[in-house]
């Protein structure tokens, strides 16, 4: 790209709110080619249709339905598969992004057992999920009777990875301890150590790790 087309492209993609790069060719009668180019050498991430303009919060939650218990549905655009989605993007990343104010890191769960749910506060990225999995690891350590929301983390540790016989655990202990299962570890194994049925040992293990602090 010659540098006076240089320059002209990089005004234009600076200057003014997220552009497609066909839209900036058309205007600047240059090549989409040479957009693109300028586009990544600036670092400028790619026009998603759909995302103009940048989505705040007020933006965002006119989307979607507030539901009972702080929770929220999303009523705008979704992927074949359900997934809610702004632009190209799944809206539980962009509900994270508005609320938390960072990017999310990894893949994101839920902290609400609510399908779907785009509330900001609900969504968590491994960041979380490894801050909550250190409560685990490190308040075990306590001595017998160490609890963390009034469980029994000691009890918790022996029964995901002690040996056989594993102590019982209260129902709200076994919901907590299976997010927390190795993930090597089979539904029947978890189901074992925890004291439940399969199915619910599967279902509360796939509701991820929970919100921690
Ligand atoms: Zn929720």
């Amino acid at each position: 790209v010659k540098e006076a087309v240089w320059e002209k492209i990089a005004r234009l993609l600076k200057a003014e709110g997220p552009l497609s790069n066909r839209e900036v060719a058309r205007r600047l009668r240059v090549s989409v080619r040479s957009v693109a180019a300028v586009r990544e050498d600036l670092g400028i991430p790619k026009y998603w249709i759909g995302c103009r303009p940048a989505w705040d919060l007020a933006r965002f939650e006119a989307s979607t339905v507030r539901v009972a218990g702080g929770h929220r549905r999303w009523k705008g655009n979704k992927s074949p598969d359900g997934t809610p989605l702004v632009g190209n993007e799944s809206a539980y990343r962009v509900a994270f992004r508005l609320h938390f104010g960072r990017e999310p890191v990894g893949r994101l769960n839920r902290s609400c057992q609510v399908f779907r749910c785009v509330e900001g506060r609900h969504q968590r990225d491994r960041v979380m999920r490894d801050e909550a999995r250190g409560v685990i690891e490190t308040l075990t350590d306590l001595p017998v009777g160490g609890t963390y929301r009034g469980m029994d983390l000691v009890a918790i540790r022996r029964a995901l990875r002690g040996r056989a016989p594993y102590p019982p655990l209260r129902p709200e202990e076994r919901k907590f301890a299976a997010p927390f299962a190795d993930p090597e570890m089979t539904t029947e194994d978890l189901a074992r150590r925890l004291g439940c049925c399969p199915e619910s040992a599967r279902r509360w293990r796939e509701k991820g790790v929970p919100a921690c602090g």
